[in-house]
């Protein structure tokens, strides 16, 4: 492979190094996951046996992207048995053909955030807590911190109570909480998605000839934005990747922006100190940016002491202005947005396409989402709330996780709540209490409920009911040998969903179509994946639904989403809208600082930001409102962003900063020929 054609003298030493701990330590745009993704190739164009290599990647979107670009290079036959997918997908993989060594079995499945938080509120129902005291949502958040730090129940008290944010007390109830916790999911036979890297974590200590197994395996282990992994994934590469320490990672310490996922930029500044032998390449031109977004954005970091030095140089020109722009309100900042994206489209020859409209939460998008459809820009929303979490479509998976997973008490549960006229959550509790004290499924005890304490004759016979038309009929499918989305239909009509959960919703019409796009999508994925069961089906989605992530899409569309999932993607044109105090950065960040829980938090929002100006290649958009409508409905004023006034000011077009007066169309006026692509 010639690869002077493709790569820069120091992309090309990072692609030879073959043996021994190797960290590219570059900023945005210099090309790390490009040399990544050609040394991959190399290694199997040079003959490694692709199933001897394993790339790790934050998101599907960063995945498959690489993965096509491998295809492009060797194709497609000559990638057969490499592992590249995300750090979940490929622990899951490890998982699956180890279900029995982790205390689980065939059908086990993922459980996402709402589920988690529906086991916890129950825990803390039944523990008889005071929820006002134990809110299931901050318990469910330590829980998930303590399982990405690899921190087990018993431990939490010692770990999390001297951080002095709660008292000794509070912190025993939680660690009885996460044990029991943890029970529940063991005894549903199902995983939470931290689960999936701490168990394969478990996995490895417990069983060493496993380990070794992988290891050997694994003659390359990779990883990109290295940067962002936590503790359990830092440990599954360190694990995965010894003895010989073939690891060679990717990364950039201004974009960590995983913190409160537990990503530590620790990881990336001490690969020196856990790997003395290793060898540290530097990236120094970018390929993607004007010398002016990539000379504001390094002087916006270069705020932050956390800092490796990096030298950043391009070929291209200074390139337009940096265009800030300070509009009356929200609703005016995302006009004023829509009507420079039509400028752009219309005269200087950009596509929607080539388009990013990026805000700090996808609360911010509110209005753009409002605006853009009156002013005919079509666009896409990333991460907003997915087709899976429809009410109906959620209801709907709740009875086929109980086909697939017959131990999963809380579909089981929320079962119940739809079918089980009378049974409130208090008997509920009881009928789950009966089942473990005597060690049977939910289900058996309902052949004869009257065991229960409490539980009359007429709720008793709505009971025995349930189980033989619900639970029995379920059951009856599950042995049944067809085609699985023949199933589904027959579970649909079995349970006669269109009357009993369709219905019963309201807004009817819109729901039976949603519904039957999610069977056109089961069919769809029977037919393209043959030999794939109903469990693959509903893995697959919980585990790209776990996450941030851009779906396919070649539609020409400008894509909306928050500056996190934005994170290795690139752009012709960003748009970075309410960069204001309070949003960026957040206000929990403010806090966090304030309140001396999370010193660096500041620093944290400011690297997001410099990932949110490093997607830019041509021309960046920044925007705030003076005021906008505040909880209570007054109008309230709004500052801009502390980090706009750490922007070099000679980079930058301030002439729109008051759009107050209607704007005219975008120009530049020193030279408008600046702003055309190519
Ligand atoms: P980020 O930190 O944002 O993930 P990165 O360092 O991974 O950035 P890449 O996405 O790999 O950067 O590269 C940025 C752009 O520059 C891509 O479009 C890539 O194809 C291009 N590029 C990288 N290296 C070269 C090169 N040697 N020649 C031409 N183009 C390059
Ligand atoms: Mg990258």
């Amino acid at each position: 492979m010639d690869l002077a054609r493709f790569l820069n003298t120091e992309q090309q030493k990072a692609v030879r190094a073959l043996e021994g701990p190797v960290l590219v330590l570059a900023g945005a745009g210099s090309g790390k996951t490009r040399a990544l993704t050609y040394r991959t190739a190399r290694l199997i164009d040079n003959g490694v046996d692709p199933a001897n290599i394993l790339t790790l990647t934050f998101t599907n979107k960063a995945a498959d992207d690489m993965k096509g670009k491998i295809v492009k290079l060797l194709g497609k036959e000559r990638i057969k048995g490499m592992w590249l997918g995300t750090f979940h997908s490929i622990c899951l993989r490890i998982l699956r053909d180890n279900l029995a060594r982790v205390n689980r079995s065939e059908g086990c499945l993922i459980y996402d955030t709402t589920d988690s938080v529906d086991i916890i509120e129950d825990i803390i129902l039944e523990f008889g807590l005071d929820d006002l005291e134990y809110e299931a949502k901050i318990a469910y958040n330590i829980i998930q911190k303590a399982k990405m730090e690899l921190i087990a129940p018993e431990f939490l008290i010692k770990e999390y109570a001297r951080e002095n944010k709660g008292s000794q007390h509070y912190y025993q109830v939680l660690s009885r909480i996460y044990q029991e916790y943890e029970r529940v999911l063991l005894n549903n036979n199902s995983f939470d998605f931290n689960d999936l890297i701490k168990k394969t974590i478990e996995l490895f200590s417990k069983y060493p000839e496993i380990l070794r197994e992988y290891q050997n395996r694994f003659k390359y282990v990779q990883v990109d934005e290295y940067q962002d992994v936590n503790h359990a994934q830092y440990q599954i590469t360190s694990l995965l990747s010894e003895p010989e320490g073939n690891i060679f990672v990717v990364g950039d310490d201004w974009q960590g922006i995983y913190g409160f996922r537990g990503a530590d930029i620790k990881n990336i500044l001490e690969f020196e100190k856990d790997y003395p032998r290793a060898e540290i390449i530097k990236l120094e031109q970018n390929y993607r940016s004007t010398n002016n977004i990539i000379s504001v954005s390094n002087q916006l970091i270069s705020n932050n002491k956390q800092n490796k030095e990096k030298t950043a140089w391009t070929k291209e020109g200074d390139g337009a202005p940096i265009f800030l722009t300070r509009a009356k309100n929200p609703q005016v900042e995302a006009a004023y947005v829509a009507r420079r994206i039509n400028d752009l489209v219309n005269h200087y020859n950009y596509s929607y396409k080539d388009i990013a409209v990026l805000c700090r939460t996808n609360f911010q998008s509110h209005y753009i989402q409002q605006v853009f459809p009156r002013s005919h820009i079509p666009y896409q929303l990333i991460g907003g709330v997915s087709f899976f979490d429809r009410q109906e479509i959620r209801y709907f998976i709740n009875y086929l996780r109980l086909l697939v997973n017959p131990e999963d008490g809380l579909a089981l549960k929320r079962l119940f709540r739809i079918e089980a006229d009378g049974v409130g959550d208090v008997l509920l509790s009881e009928i789950n209490r009966y089942a473990r004290e005597h060690k049977i499924q939910v289900a058996d005890v309902l052949a004869d409920p009257t065991r229960v304490k409490g539980i009359g004759e007429k709720k008793a016979a709505n009971l025995i009911e349930f189980k033989l038309r619900v639970l029995d009929g379920i059951r009856g499918l599950r042995k049944m040998k067809m085609p699985f989305p023949r199933k589904a239909l027959q579970l649909y009509e079995l349970i006669d969903f269109e009357n009993n959960v369709i219905n019963e919703l309201g807004n009817t019409a819109e729901r039976l179509k949603y519904i039957n796009f999610f069977m056109e999508d089961i069919h769809n994925y029977h037919k393209y994946n043959p030999g794939s069961t109903l469990y693959d089906y509903l893995l697959i989605n919980e585990l790209l639904g776990g996450q941030d992530e851009l779906e396919e899409d070649n539609t020409d569309s400008v894509k909306v989403m928050t500056a996190h999932s934005a994170k290795g993607l690139e752009f012709p044109v960003v748009f970075i809208i309410a960069v204001e105090e309070d949003v960026f950065p957040h206000q929990k960040s403010l806090e966090e600082a304030a309140a001396g829980s999370n010193p660096y938090a500041v620093e944290e929002e400011r690297r997001l930001l410099y990932v949110a100006m490093t997607r830019a290649e041509k021309i960046l958009f920044m925007s705030f409102s003076q005021r906008k409508s505040g909880n209570n409905g007054e109008e309230k004023e709004v500052k801009p962003s502390r980090f706009l006034y750490e922007l070099p000011v000679e980079r930058m077009d301030l002439s729109s900063v008051d759009i107050l007066r209607k704007s005219r169309r975008l120009q530049f006026k020193k030279d408008p020929t600046i702003l055309k692509k190519n």
